[in-house]
């Protein structure tokens, strides 16, 4: 899985981005303890953003929600954020993260992907799961409080991170197989794991005219239009047209025979009133 990163940075010069040097050696989580409806990540860099945010001063690094992340300060900048002061670990030495609680939005999702995001820092950092502390750590504030309220909410927290620090255990594959396509052989290999024969999904949906997109956790198959619907619905149109023509012509022609029929019966009055 890949969630969504969008930079949202607080303007330089605010006195929530005080731009003292960072090199992350922690990462602290945080709970928004805000249940709002639509309080999700946008919502908080609009706040951030703001005059209230500016004045506290508070700030940090990313907000979580259930569909995407947002950025608010670049990762060699410090936040506001751990609560213990100016020169404290926590606001000099970690990147801060926001975890979403908004009612309208799904908590457990919200924590997946930030699961996946201290995962993917730890990694860019170089550092281990022990770096990763609760804000709680700090400042003894209860904050993560969704993550520290709900029993072994923390630990499984740390779970899901290390699950994403561990490397996929593939299956053995016991052979490779070719690939022939209406009796030709192919440049592709196929995979024989127990029993099972495996091809690369792009390859196979591509041979019928599909598309395979996304990586990580799924990944998203289009397959080709159902042949011949688009030229059926070009075809209705066509009839459709000619009908209305045909009826138009008609018309026309129904006109035009009267007009001869006038003609002929003026003619033979005409030669009628001579006789
Ligand atoms: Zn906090």
């Amino acid at each position: 899985m890949a969630v969504q990163i969008i930079q949202d940075f607080i303007p330089s010069g605010r006195r929530n981005r005080p731009g003292y040097k960072l090199t992350p050696k922690y990462i602290t989580i945080h709970d928004t303890a805000n249940t709002q409806a639509g309080a999700d990540a946008k919502a908080h860099a609009r706040y951030l953003k703001g005059s209230t945010a500016a004045a506290i001063p508070a700030s940090w690094h990313f907000t979580v929600d259930d569909k995407v992340i947002y950025q608010h300060l670049p990762l060699d900048e410090n936040g506001w954020h751990a609560g213990d002061g100016t020169n404290g670990t926590g606001n000099r030495q970690s990147i801060g993260i926001e975890i979403c609680e908004n009612r309208d939005g799904n908590r457990a999702q919200a924590e997946k992907n930030a699961a996946w995001l201290v995962a993917k820092l730890l990694r860019e950092f170089n550092l281990g799961l022990d770096r990763v502390k609760q804000h709680y750590d700090w400042s003894g504030k209860n904050c993560p409080r969704v993550l520290r309220g709900r029993p072994g909410g923390w630990q499984g927290f740390l779970a899901a991170v290390e699950a994403h620090l561990k490397p996929a255990t593939l299956p053995k594959i016991d052979r490779t197989i070719g690939i022939h396509v209406d009796g030709k052989t192919t440049a592709e290999t196929g995979y024989l794991i127990n029993n099972s024969t495996y091809v690369r999904a792009a390859y196979l949906i591509g041979l019928i005219g599909g598309k395979v997109t996304g990586h990580g956790d799924y990944i998203d198959i289009v397959l080709p239009a159902k042949p011949g619907q688009a030229e059926l619905e070009e075809l209705r149109k066509k009839l459709k047209t000619a009908e209305s023509d045909i009826a138009a012509l008609q018309a026309a022609l129904n006109q035009e025979s009267q007009r001869k029929e006038n003609a002929k019966r003026l003619l033979k009055e005409a030669e009628r009133a001579l006789g």
